[in-house]
C-alpha cells in the first residue's frame, strides 16, 4: 500500500504519473483542505477538485486547474449583480459545486462528498480522502492585514508582504475516517511536490497525522516542489521567507526531518545534497519538472526504481 499526501497542482501532476504505474486499489491520497473557501454560496475545495479533474483526464492542462474547455457564463453573469468574481470558476466547475452543495445539505461529510464526486468522474476505485471532515481555513498575515489565502494568492497576486500564517479551525480538526489507518498500513508514504507551508503543513498539523507518519513502518519520501530554489508556481518561497525560513529544498527537508527517509531533488538543486544528507536523509537527484503526462510518469518510474519497488 502507498499513501500520498498532497495539495493541488503540483501533487496532481505527480499523481497523474504515479497512477499510471500503481493500481488505484493500492493507493490512498490524503489531500489538503486548508485552502478551502466559502464563495458564491459554496464551500469550494480547490485542491480536491484539482486532483479529481487531473486524475480523471478532465483538467485544463494550460491552467493546471479547472475543467478543460469550460466556459465562464455563470461567472460573467455574477459580475453583473456586482458580485466580485476574482476566484475563477467555469460553468461546469459550478455544476461540481452545486452537486457537492446538494450532498452537504443532505448531511454528507467532506469525505463522503469527495468520494461521491470522485466516483462521478470515474474514479470510484481510488481512495481520495480530505485531510479532515472539519473546516480549516488558511489566513495569511500581511503588512496590509490578515486575509484568506485565496484572497492573498489570487485577488492580491501575492503582493502584500507575508508576516505570518493562521490555520483557523486546526485545533478542532480530526483526521478524516481512514487517514490514520492508511498511514499505519502503508509500505511507502509519498509527500507530493506541494507547498510545504500551506498544503503539506496543514495536513501534518491535523491532530494525530504527523505522529501517524512518524510512527508508520512505511518508508517516507518527499519530492521537493522547488526548482532551483523557486516554486514553478505559487507562493512557496514568499511564505517560507515570510515565516523566517530560507526558501530551499534543504529547509523543506528540515521541516520533514522527524519522518523523512528520502528527499527527491531537481537536478538544479544538486548543490543541496550534502546539507540534506547531513540531516540523515538520503537524496535522489533527477529532473523533477513535469511539463507533460510522459514526464510525470517518468518521474514516478525513476522514483519507484530508486526505491526498488
Ligand atoms: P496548489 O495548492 O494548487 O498551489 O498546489 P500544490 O501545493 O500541490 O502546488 C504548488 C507547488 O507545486 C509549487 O511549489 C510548485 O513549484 C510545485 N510544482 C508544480 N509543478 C511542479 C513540477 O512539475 N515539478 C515539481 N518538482 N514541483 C512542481
Amino acid at each position: 500500500m502507498i499513501t500520498a499526501l498532497g495539495g493541488g497542482v503540483g501533487a496532481a501532476k505527480f499523481l497523474n504519473g504515479l497512477t499510471k504505474l500503481v493500481p488505484n486499489e493500492e493507493l490512498t491520497l490524503i489531500i489538503n483542505t486548508a485552502d478551502d473557501i466559502e464563495l458564491y454560496g459554496f464551500n469550494i475545495s480547490p485542491d480536491i477538485d484539482t486532483i479529481i479533474y487531473r486524475l480523471s483526464g478532465n483538467i485544463d492542462t494550460d491552467k493546471g486547474w479547472g475543467l478543460k474547455g469550460d466556459s465562464l457564463n455563470v461567472l460573467n453573469s455574477l459580475s453583473s449583480f456586482g458580485i466580485e468574481t476574482w476566484f475563477g470558476l467555469g460553468d461546469r466547475d459550478f455544476a461540481t459545486q452545486v452537486f457537492k452543495k446538494e450532498l452537504a445539505l443532505n448531511g454528507k461529510s467532506k469525505t463522503e462528498i469527495t468520494n461521491l464526486t470522485a466516483s462521478s468522474f470515474g474514479l470510484g476505485n481510488l481512495n481520495i480522502l480530505p485531510m479532515s471532515d472539519q473546516s480549516v481555513e488558511t489566513w495569511i498575515e500581511t503588512n496590509e492585514g490578515e486575509m484568506h489565502f485565496q484572497e492573498y494568492y489570487i485577488k492580491r497576486r501575492m503582493e502584500p508582504e507575508v508576516t505570518g500564517l493562521n490555520l483557523r479551525g486546526i485545533e478542532d480538526a480530526k483526521p478524516s475516517p481512514g487517514v490514520l489507518n492508511a498511514l499505519a498500513n502503508s509500505d511507502l508514504i509519498i509527500i507530493c511536490p506541494s507547498n510545504p507551508i500551506i498544503s503539506i503543513g496543514p495536513i501534518l498539523e491535523v491532530k494525530g497525522i504527523r505522529e501517524a507518519v512518524v510512527n508508520s513502518p512505511a518508508k517516507v519520501i518527499a519530492i521537493s516542489p522547488l526548482i532551483g530554489g523557486k516554486p514553478l508556481k505559487g507562493p512557496a518561497d514568499k511564505l517560507m521567507r515570510g515565516l523566517g525560513l530560507e526558501a530551499s529544498s534543504s529547509e523543506i527537508a528540515k521541516l520533514y526531518k522527524d519522518f523523512l527517509d528520502v528527499m527527491v531533488l531537481d537536478d538544479s538543486d544538486g548543490g543541496e545534497v550534502e546539507t540534506i544528507n547531513s540531516l540523515e536523509i538520503i537524496t535522489f537527484v533527477t529532473d523533477t519538472i513535469m511539463t507533460d503526462d510522459e514526464k510525470s510518469e517518468t518521474l514516478s518510474r525513476r522514483i519507484l526504481d530508486f526505491l526498488d519497488i
